[in-house]
């Protein structure tokens, strides 16, 4: 009887505590992005304080890897290129080996020395007419991961070829996702999602004991969902090609370009990766553009733990083998 009132007293407690929990949610500008973050907090000032070291954390990495800064480490290595290795952090010298060993996993799908091209394609409506076939070869040809030395000793980055570079566009946001998650986790943050312009990253559940749900759009129609997917503890990136495009007689061609050829990749408008990490989600959903619905297909199905929705440039939905999605 007795024990009975205690657990009551206990449930009572808890469920008090739970209900006294806010979600608090910010937005704003990273890493040239939109991001959201939302954490759960027993007030206002505990999540305002924790979304401010969350945003320390991602301007930390924003200033290492991005190649705009020409201070940052990035932009070193890439003015280094074909002369000499530049000694770099660990965590670069990291994130670069992992970004390899995904190319590798892709069959060079996923490449940041795809970075060399910018030069070729923009995708922010200055191009008016399809590059010639001559500059798109010659700038190919600097495209190459097996041209990137690393040296474990010495903690260096050589770029072999002048002219070759790095960017890290399609990892980057995924990688700041994931060290966010980890900071907020290490520091007790019961829940929340670092939402980087699609690169969602979650942890714990929301206030009402549910699981975050995510709302997956067909870019075709971009105000309705077709379907609302329950997450939990785990990262969730679309790559689109509805943001960023040019398009010549007819032809839509994507951010996003095929290291092999230096042509966008086509045939695919949106990519949704399920992934225990946003990094590997996010080089992925880029890497499924490049390699195209089958090979994409297929390779995803070959890793554990992986699941991906493909929209075609037809609107047609194809899924991996283990998502099941009710479509409205
Ligand atoms: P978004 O940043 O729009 O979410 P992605 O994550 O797919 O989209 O990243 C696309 C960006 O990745 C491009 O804007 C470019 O910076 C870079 N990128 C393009 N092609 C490749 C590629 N084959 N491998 C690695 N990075 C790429
Ligand atoms: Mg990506």
């Amino acid at each position: 009887m007795k024990k009975a009132g205690l657990f009551l007293v206990l449930l009572l407690m808890f469920s008090v505590s739970v209900s006294a929990q806010q979600t608090i949610k910010r937005t704003l500008k990273l890493m040239g992005s939109r991001f959201d973050i939302t954490v759960v907090a027993k007030d206002s000032v505990t999540a305002n304080h924790d979304i401010d070291m969350a945003v320390a954390e991602i301007t930390r990495i924003e200033k290492r890897i991005s190649s705009w800064d020409p201070h940052s480490e990035t932009s070193l290595v890439n003015a280094n290129a074909g002369i000499k290795p530049v000694k770099v952090s660990q965590e670069l010298f990291d994130l670069i080996k992992r970004a390899i060993g995904i190319s590798k996993l892709t069959d060079g799908a996923f490449d940041i020395t795809y970075a060399s091209m910018d030069k070729i394609w923009k995708f922010d409506g200055s191009m008016t007419q399809m590059p010639s076939k001559e500059d798109i070869k010659s700038s190919v040809s600097k495209v190459g991961y097996h041209n990137i030395v690393l040296d474990d000793a010495e903690k260096t980055v050589f770029l072999k070829l002048p002219g070759m570079k790095i960017g890290f566009g399609a990892i980057g946001k995924g990688y700041a996702a994931d060290r966010a998650k980890d900071l907020l986790q290490r520091k007790g943050v019961v829940a929340g999602i670092i939402n980087a312009s699609g690169d969602m990253n979650t942890w714990g559940k929301q206030t009402n004991g549910e699981n975050w749900k995510v709302a997956i759009t067909n870019p075709m129609d971009k105000n309705k969902a077709f379907a609302l997917l329950p997450i939990k503890n785990e990262a969730v990136v679309t790559s689109g090609d509805y943001e960023k495009f040019v398009e010549f007689n007819g032809t839509r061609y994507a951010h996003i370009i095929d290291p092999r050829t230096g042509y966008p990749a086509t045939g695919i408008i949106s990519v949704t990766v399920f992934a225990p990490k946003a990094e590997l989600a996010d080089a992925l959903a880029t890497s499924v553009f490049v390699m195209g619905k089958d090979v994409g297909l297929n390779r995803i199905n070959q890793l554990p733990k992986i699941e991906c929705i493909i929209i075609d440039a037809e609107g047609n939905i194809h899924t991996s083998d283990h998502i099941e999605i009710a479509t409205k």
